[in-house]
């Protein structure tokens, strides 16, 4: 039986339009083949959303998410918007969303293709064949803990105060999506955390080992955040599936990314506990490239084959996708950003005509 997903498309601003019109045209072609039947509806956020609207997440494209299976986000954000107040700015409607969706897990993968091993800074040895995700927290930890703010001291002097905590309940939510996460991959998780100096990272280390119980095909590991900020240069391959808090996440999936050397190529997911995830290119909207047919997709198709893996549970379809992106790129084929010597240059939407023409052979 045909299986149907309603997807919300939200192409946002920049080079958003072009990287998701390619990506819907990938999905068209490989729903056939899998039995799939993908509803799509688009809608506005970010600047397109000022612009019509007047703020940058509107009603009713929370309503459409809502009620779709998953999301599937470009970019938000260009200069035009820059000097708006910070509630009418397009990054407000990107946070907008995922509170409203309840999206805590994000998920960020460093995967190294074969064929660009040349863009990153490190030698080839120690990344070829490289293929992590990080599982970082996203709604708590020290950025949300209260309190927080500068405070006047008896003396006059001012202390600036964060606070890192974390309940039992949000450490015990993405644990499971890490284990979860690690089942779809390799089964090796290895957790992040400061537990030799920090209490909450005693709990989360406490809770994760717990939770592990429920995944004994699962390999657990433990590493202070220090040294696995080492290890991701030193020796990346060690890694399959990390997880950790939203502070160290946001460093360590920053750095794991730049293993590839090519923003062009970063896919990421966003999930909650259920409903609608969000998936999404880590790069912005390249204004300076928008509207010239410059843009790469693959950042924005990958995401794609994220939502069918993770959002959907259609992983077939979603290796499909990845192994098309993989052969284009064995082909010689490269947008500007991923341009090498002895390659051929094309732009988005030649690009996208290549995973066309490898899809449907
Ligand atoms: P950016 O990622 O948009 O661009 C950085 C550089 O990478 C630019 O030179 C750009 O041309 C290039 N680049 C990015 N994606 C590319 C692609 N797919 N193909 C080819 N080249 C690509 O970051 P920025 O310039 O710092 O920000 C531009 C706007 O995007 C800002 O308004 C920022 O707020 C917004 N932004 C949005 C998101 C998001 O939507 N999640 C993330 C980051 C930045």
């Amino acid at each position: 039986m045909t299986q149907q997903y309603k997807i919300a498309l939200l192409p946002g601003d920049g080079i958003g339009p072009e990287i998701l019109a390619v990506t819907v045209e990938v999905l068209n072609a490989i729903a056939p083949q899998f039995d799939l039947q993908f509803k799509f509806s688009e809608a506005l956020i970010g600047g397109a959303a000022i612009d019509e609207t007047g703020e940058p997440l509107p009603q009713e494209t929370l309503d459409a998410c809502r009620s779709s299976d998953a999301v599937l986000l470009a970019a938000i954000g260009g200069y035009k918007w820059d000097t708006l107040p910070r509630h009418q700015r397009p990054e407000t409607g990107l946070l907008g969303l995922r509170a409203g969706l309840e999206l805590f897990a994000n998920l960020r993968p460093a995967t190294i293709f074969p064929q660009l091993i040349d863009a990153s800074t490190l030698k080839r040895e120690v990344i070829e064949g490289v293929d992590i995700m990080v599982v970082r927290e996203l709604t708590g930890g020290i950025y949300f803990g209260e309190p927080k703010g500068i405070f006047e001291t008896e003396t006059g002097e001012k202390r600036g105060v964060n606070t890192m905590a974390y309940r039992e309940s949000e450490i015990d939510r993405i644990a499971k999506v890490a284990f979860e996460t690690a089942r779809k991959r390799k089964n090796k998780l290895c957790s992040v955390d400061k537990a030799n100096v920090l209490d909450v990272s005693q709990l989360w280390r406490d809770r994760v080992t717990q939770i592990a119980k429920e995944y004994a095909d699962v390999e657990l590991s433990h590493l202070y955040v220090d040294n696995a900020a080492m290890q991701l240069i030193r020796a990346p391959k060690q890694f399959d599936t990390m997880v950790t808090g939203n502070l160290f996440g946001d460093i360590l999936s920053d750095e794991a990314a730049m293993l590839t050397g090519s923003i062009g190529m970063l896919p990421s997911a966003s999930l909650g506990a259920s409903g609608a995830g969000v998936f999404e290119p880590v790069h912005g909207s390249a204004p300076d490239i928008a509207g010239q047919d410059k843009a790469n997709p693959l950042a924005q198709v990958l995401s794609a084959a994220m939502m069918l893996r993770y959002g959907l549970n259609q992983p077939q379809a979603a290796s499909k996708i990845e192994a098309a992106v993989s052969q284009v790129l064995e082909s010689g084929y490269r947008t500007g950003d991923i341009m090498s010597q002895g390659m051929q240059q094309v732009g988005c939407r030649q690009m996208g005509d290549m995973l066309l023409k490898v899809l449907e052979s």
